[in-house]
């Protein structure tokens, strides 16, 4: 599978051509038609596999689709999606990846990455005006919306990575409070919602039972 086939635009692939991805890693091949289609997924993946990209090219696809459709957005405080992430070096780690991919919509997608143990006004600042891609540690997200800093009534797609390491470091609580803060329509969270994790515990379990709307599974 090349990823043209994987139905990915023109600014992600040429991209892709420069980083010399040669082709989609299995998980890629098996998830990002799935993702782009705006399905669930559940996917045990460890670091390594090429689990960043899966969940952040389509989400770069569908936000360019959106802005380029006319629909309004970084309005107000809001973000539209957000990668939850258990530690502040895959947060730095992931919006790297994120604004890599990004670079040829030329500056039209803003991603902000989140994250405890330094100060809190640079993020404030860098959330002004919102932000499309919010990448967040829970605690430290927790933070900033107490203080009105960013709000996630608009968030659309929701992607928990390494889900496995964010519970065992203790962030179940976290992680439902801010779910409480998502959209609740009829009881249904955010559109899309995307989970990875490396292990599958009852917890990790009981959380995808609760969350995922008929998703798609992957195991690599
Ligand atoms: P991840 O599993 O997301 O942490 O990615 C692991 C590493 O693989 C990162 O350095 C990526 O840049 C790289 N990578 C991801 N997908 C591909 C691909 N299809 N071809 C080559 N390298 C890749």
């Amino acid at each position: 599978t090349s990823f043209e086939e994987l139905g990915l635009i023109p600014p992600l692939l040429a991209r892709l051509t420069e980083l010399e991805y040669q082709q989609p890693t299995p998980i890629q091949a098996q998830a990002i038609p799935s993702v782009l289609a705006g399905r669930d997924l559940i996917a045990g993946a460890n670091t390594g596999s090429g689990k960043t990209a899966t969940f952040a090219l389509p989400l770069l696809q569908q936000l360019h689709a959106e802005k380029s459709s006319g629909s309004k957005n970084r309005e107000g405080n809001y973000a539209t999606g957000l990668v939850l992430v258990p530690t502040r070096e895959l947060a730095k780690q992931v919006a790297d990846s994120i604004r890599s991919y990004a670079v040829h919509f030329n500056g039209a997608i803003k991603t902000v990455a989140v994250f405890g143990g330094v100060s809190v006004n640079t993020q404030m600042q860098a959330l002004r005006g919102g932000t499309d891609i919010l990448v967040a540690t829970p605690g430290r997200l927790l933070d900033l919306i107490s203080s009105n800093a960013i709000k996630l009534d608009m968030i659309k797609t929701l992607v928990l990575d390494e889900a496995d390491r964010m519970l065992s470091l203790g962030f179940a609580e976290e992680l439902s409070a801010l779910l409480a803060l998502m959209p609740n329509k009829s009881g249904r969270k955010p559109k899309q919602i995307l989970l990875f994790s490396a292990t599958f515990p009852e917890q990790v379990k009981a959380l995808t039972a609760e969350l995922l709307n008929d998703p798609v599974e992957i195991q690599v």
